[in-house]
């Protein structure tokens, strides 16, 4: 489905906007892009006036992610390692403040775009731990709902999903179709995680990386090799932290 090129939105250094209705899609998101153009992609039966509003009130989050992204190439800055104060998470154009607490138990929550992290001794380490946990959490609910959604898509069916934080890979899959996927994708822009997901989908039905694999790939991911060149250097988009987690 092409994309419609929107001449009316205009937001501080965004090179294009382009809107695609998708009858897949169930809910909306942004794609800020390698060359700084944004892609909305909506639940086909949106009005205008809802998305306007969605695209405006992302407004702040697409500004930060075009600066981030523009000052995160490498070589660029240094390497910081300490406890984040905000969170992220570019796949589900998600931003959240931390705020970390002592408590009598290890608990995480989010209280209006804060994730509130309490832990029973608030060592560097506990904490990283918790935040481990919670963005494992979020990285499940989130790749499950996406496995399905490209499942029904692609007609590839999966069986079981397990959350690692590999250093190296970012997913994997098994002969009986067990997918096993990297939280920190979370990091990375939506079509990459979409990207990923698929071809360990692929994998259940090509567990090589045979032409006929690369064939299926591109059948469903027409931009496949645009996304596998972008996944290549999608590296420097973690944060520095993610080095302890
Ligand atoms: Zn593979």
């Amino acid at each position: 489905m092409a994309d419609l090129l929107l001449e009316g939105v205009s937001i501080a250094g965004v090179s294009s906007c382009h809107l695609r209705r998708s009858t897949r899609a169930k809910r909306m998101r942004i794609e800020v892009r390698a060359d700084r153009s944004l892609l909305i992609v909506i639940p086909s039966g949106t009005r205008e006036d809802q998305w306007l509003t969605f695209v405006l009130s992302k407004r702040l989050w697409i500004e930060r992610s075009l600066k981030k992204s523009a000052g995160q190439r490498p070589g660029r800055t240094k390497a910081d390692t300490g406890f984040p104060t905000t969170i992220d998470l570019l796949c589900m154009q998600q931003q959240y403040e931390v705020i970390c607490n002592k408590g009598t138990q290890n608990i995480s929550a989010i209280v209006a775009e804060t994730l509130e992290l309490t832990c029973k001794t608030t060592s560097e380490r506990k904490l990283f731990l918790n935040l481990r946990k919670w963005l494992m959490r979020q990285a499940r609910d989130e790749f499950t709902e996406r496995l399905d959604e490209i499942s029904r898509a692609t007609g590839l069916e999966w069986n079981k999903l397990s959350i690692r934080g590999q250093k190296t890979r970012w997913g994997s899959c098994s002969v009986q179709g067990n997918i096993s996927l990297n939280f920190k994708m979370l990091f990375l822009p939506s079509d990459l995680v979409n990207h990923v997901l698929l071809h360990e989908l692929v994998h259940t039905r090509e567990m090589n990386h045979s032409r006929r694999f690369w064939g299926l790939m591109k059948q469903f991911d027409p931009e496949c090799d645009l996304h596998r060149a972008e996944l290549r250097r999608a590296g420097h988009l973690l944060p520095d932290w993610t080095v302890k987690i």
